[in-house]
């Protein structure tokens, strides 16, 4: 029988998935959130912030998207300033 799946690599590193469009993609196309230690969302400039992280696609569209359905909000259950979206779209 034709085997056309190409078989899943047992290690999906670095593979994310958008929270505004849910479509996986390298960490470097994504930008990272993490949920503060006082419940606030802030972008991990660095990466590597510790704690819990949702991921976005450096697309202002992905940006609005998330905006609107508060999908950051959901995903991290953290409070999104209007700051965190102005510096996602600077
Ligand atoms: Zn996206």
């Amino acid at each position: 029988m034709p085997t056309t799946q190409p078989e899943q690599p047992p290690s999906r590193v670095g593979i994310r998935t958008c929270v505004a469009c849910r479509q996986e993609a390298g960490k470097r196309a994504l930008v990272r959130i993490v949920r503060g230690a006082e419940g606030a969302a802030r972008v991990d400039m660095t990466g590597r912030a510790p704690g819990r992280g949702a991921y976005l696609h450096r697309d202002p569209a992905c940006i609005e998207n998330a905006r609107r359905k508060r999908a950051v909000e959901r995903s991290l259950h953290a409070t999104v300033g209007s700051d965190l979206w102005t510096q996602l779209s600077s």
